[in-house]
């Protein structure tokens, strides 16, 4: 995922913000597997964050019918109504609260929403807290827009939950955001509906302040019930909630998200859009209604493999010697604790790539506190697991 380093002024025509940007170092490690692959190794890729699944052919159909029917040009920045009327549906239904289309802003992605967001709200010098591990586009925009970021630790010990006591001491009058993701990217962890109340009870009277609730993988849960903080009361015009449909319909490359969020932000966000990138593509909005109105069968089959993934590969890591890992409650990633190996997260990702032939991401590219584990992505066979766990076992025996 994302390199949480600064970036090297690489050439005098760029910019001073661009030392401040993070990137993506998924890619990185893709394109040194397909290197090794190249010269004959073979390696499994548990590296990549989306569905190996292929998208249901209802939306693919969706899409060709509106590309056939003429839908070629612009739309609205905010989106297409038919898709923000779904959209609007969708989280009314699924968070148990009543959201307006006006209140619904389409993105190229889920991605855009946390970038516009923060460009929106914080300015510089302003306080955004965030997971820690997390997502590192969280780490990388707020530092890009001269932000303070202010990292709340996600432990095992608390099954890679946030501490809300952490959030409530490290409020202060420049917090201008708190950015909560659950399910958990990289740790698979969940907030509880307690934990939400926690949270909401201390910023509720605090006005110059919102939450930007990343809820992508509020679909890929394998236990309970999704929790949004925006359906606690009186949190649904402090909250953006941020989803889209690139991990619940494998639909990474369509390049499909959206946020909610009290009417006069969207608007400001929906601003955003126009400045940026104009408007989503219109066939892949026609996809989205689709999505969200067809059948629904193809994303429980897609949960319930997953959930049949993380079965294998938990139980598999905890049977190699030196490696423990806990199980995740959603998403499709594990985070297994190699501390008891004493290696660094990147020396640890490079041993299981060179020497293991998995492909992995170290922990600590989400943030300090992933030293010490690494991020497996299941989103890929229970074969290819299962060997992935055999090749893992046989080079640390060898260590
Ligand atoms: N939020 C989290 C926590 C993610 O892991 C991702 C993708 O990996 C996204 C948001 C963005 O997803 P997309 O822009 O593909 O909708």
């Amino acid at each position: 995922m994302m390199n949480p380093q600064k970036v090297e002024k690489v050439s005098s025509i760029l910019a001073d913000r661009m030392s401040k940007l993070g990137t993506e170092t998924a890619f990185e490690v893709l394109a040194r597997a397909r290197a090794l692959e190249k010269q004959g190794h073979e390696i499994v890729h548990l590296e990549i964050g989306e569905p190996d699944f292929d998208t249901p052919q209802n939306i693919k159909d969706a899409a060709i019918k509106a590309l056939k029917a003429g839908y070629t040009h612009y739309t609205p920045s905010a989106g297409i109504l038919e898709l923000r009327e779904a959209i609007a549906k969708h989280v009314s239904k699924s968070r148990g609260i009543n959201v307006d289309p006006d209140e619904v802003v389409v993105t190229t992605g889920g991605k855009p929403v946390m970038s516009f967001v923060i460009l929106a709200c914080v300015n510089p010098g302003d306080e955004v807290m965030y997971p820690n591990p997390g997502y590192p586009i969280y780490e990388s925009m707020i530092n890009f827009i001269g932000g303070k970021p202010i990292p709340i630790p996600l432990l095992e010990k608390n099954d890679f939950r946030l501490n809300p006591a952490d959030i409530t001491k490290k409020l202060t009058k420049k917090t201008k955001l708190i950015i909560l993701n659950s399910p958990n990217n990289p740790t698979g962890g969940l907030l509880t509906k307690d934990d939400l109340k926690t949270i909401a009870d201390s910023v509720m009277d605090k006005d110059n302040l919102m939450i930007l609730s990343d809820e992508i993988y509020s679909r890929i849960l394998y236990e309970g019930k999704h929790e949004s903080i925006a359906s606690l009361p009186g949190m649904k015009d402090k909250t953006v909630i941020l989803d889209g449909f690139s991990k619940t319909y494998a639909m990474t490359g369509w390049r499909l998200g959206y946020g909610v969020m009290r009417k006069d932000l969207a608007k400001q966000i929906a601003r955003l859009n126009t400045n940026f990138v104009s408007c989503a593509n219109a066939v892949t909005q026609m996809a989205g209604i689709e999505a969200l109105e067809g059948p629904q069968g193809e994303v429980t089959k897609m949960v319930a493999e997953f959930k049949k993934r993380r079965d294998v590969i938990v139980s598999g890591l905890n049977k190699i010697s030196n490696l423990s890992c806990t199980k995740p409650k959603g998403a499709f990633y594990v985070f297994p604790n190699f501390k008891k190996i004493g290696m660094e997260g990147h020396k640890m990702r490079d041993f299981l790539l060179e020497k293991a032939g998995v492909a992995s991401l170290p922990g600590v590219d989400f943030g300090k506190y992933g030293e010490g584990y690494v991020r497996f992505s299941y989103a890929n066979s229970v074969e290819n697991i299962k060997k992935a766990l055999v090749k893992i076992e046989d080079a640390l025996r060898k260590l």
